[in-house]
């Protein structure tokens, strides 16, 4: 791949200077490549209606081709556009969570390129709920396909330094808005069946889509350990999110975790390995150890989720060669952490 002069400019949200967002545009509409941030993780964008633009994003990231991206837009009038009809159930959760982490998957009108849904008859689309991304869309008047601006398989980024880890020298332009806030990406929600299915759990948790809908199921595929069920949202089948070293999940409850962990820590470290422990607020202090990272607070799982892909990144940094983390709740936000946690690990116990 060409390297590319990556320009990277600070943009602050409270404070938006309109002539770095009408540069980014700019670049979107001639078809480079823009990683911006966005409510969830920061985003990797391009013009979602120009295929070479798209295929692009593919090169930058490293992207299995079978895995689709998805559209974000500033406005709902967008929609018609890029989708053959607009479902009831659509608008009633367009009206209640956007612009937010709620993905939705439509019947895709012949506007959108089969690059950008990885040959698949549906689109995957949302309203980021972020001043910067919003303002750079409406900007360019295109809707504007973005995955995670990470190297294929890593963490998220949910800081600009994460982006230009992975990225500097591949694209056109960083932005750097600051971190992210929610930190684990949107929810994907396929509502074609009669009872909406989560494809991806994300930031607008199950417990939020029940306030619409009186029943709503996960892809069987997440759940349980039936490795023969295909998910549906292709993204879901590859490892994913993950750092350097192995990991190991521990599931179950918390004071089984923490006496499970310091087994293994003791195993690993007699075996001459470098080990990193993924902790809580609650349970730092059971382990007298150094290489303790704490990933937030299980009394506020939001806080676990916005720290979950730094915490993974500075792992790497230090050069653990093993991961031990500390499972916890999924409930609400803690699905998702749960299913990121899942996919980054090698193993669970
Ligand atoms: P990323 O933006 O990197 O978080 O990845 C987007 C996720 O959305 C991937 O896991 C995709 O599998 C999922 N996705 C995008 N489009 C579709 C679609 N048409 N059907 C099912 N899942 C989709
Ligand atoms: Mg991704």
């Amino acid at each position: 791949m060409q390297k590319v002069n990556t320009k990277i400019v600070k943009i602050d949200k409270q404070n938006i200077d309109e002539d770095k967002i009408r540069c980014a545009s700019e670049i979107l509409k001639k078809g480079g490549l823009v990683a911006f941030p966005t409510e969830t993780v920061y985003g990797l964008g391009a013009n979602a209606l120009d295929e070479a633009a798209v295929e692009k994003i593919f090169e930058a990231k490293g992207r299995p081709q079978d895995n689709p991206l998805i559209v974000h837009i500033s406005h709902i009038n967008q929609i018609k556009h890029l989708v053959q009809s607009v479902p009831e159930k659509a608008y009633k959760l367009m009206e209640k969570f956007w612009p937010g982490p709620l993905t939705i998957l439509f019947n895709k009108s012949e506007n959108i390129p089969y690059k950008v849904t990885a040959g698949l008859s549906t689109v995957a689309i949302r309203m980021p709920n972020h001043k910067i991304a919003l303002e750079i869309i409406r900007n360019s008047k295109i809707p504007i396909a973005a995955p995670s601006a990470n190297i294929s398989g890593k963490p998220s980024p949910t800081y600009a330094k994460h982006v230009i880890e992975d990225l500097n020298g591949k694209i056109d332009m960083i932005i750097d808005g600051g971190s992210t806030g929610v930190g684990v990406e949107s929810t994907v929600l396929d509502i074609s069946t009669e009872i909406p299915v989560i494809l991806r759990p994300g930031g607008v948790t199950r417990e939020d889509l029940l306030t619409v809908f009186e029943q709503v199921t996960y892809d069987a595929a997440l759940e349980g350990n039936n490795k023969e069920l295909i998910p549906k949202s292709p993204g879901q089948k590859y490892r994913h999110y993950s750092p350097k070293a192995e990991m190991i999940v521990f599931e179950g409850e918390v004071n089984d975790i923490i006496e499970k962990i310091k087994i293994m820590l003791e195993q690993y470290l007699y075996k001459g390995m470098k080990v990193g422990i993924m902790a809580t607020k609650q349970t730092k202090n059971h382990y007298n150890y150094e290489n303790v990272i704490v990933v937030g607070d299980r009394e506020n799982p939001e806080t676990i989720a916005a720290n979950l892909f730094e915490a993974l990144r500075q792992f790497d940094k230090i050069g653990v060669d093993i991961i031990l983390a500390e499972g916890i709740s999924e409930k609400g936000i803690g699905k998702a952490v749960m299913n990121r946690m899942k996919k980054a690990s090698t193993k669970r116990r």
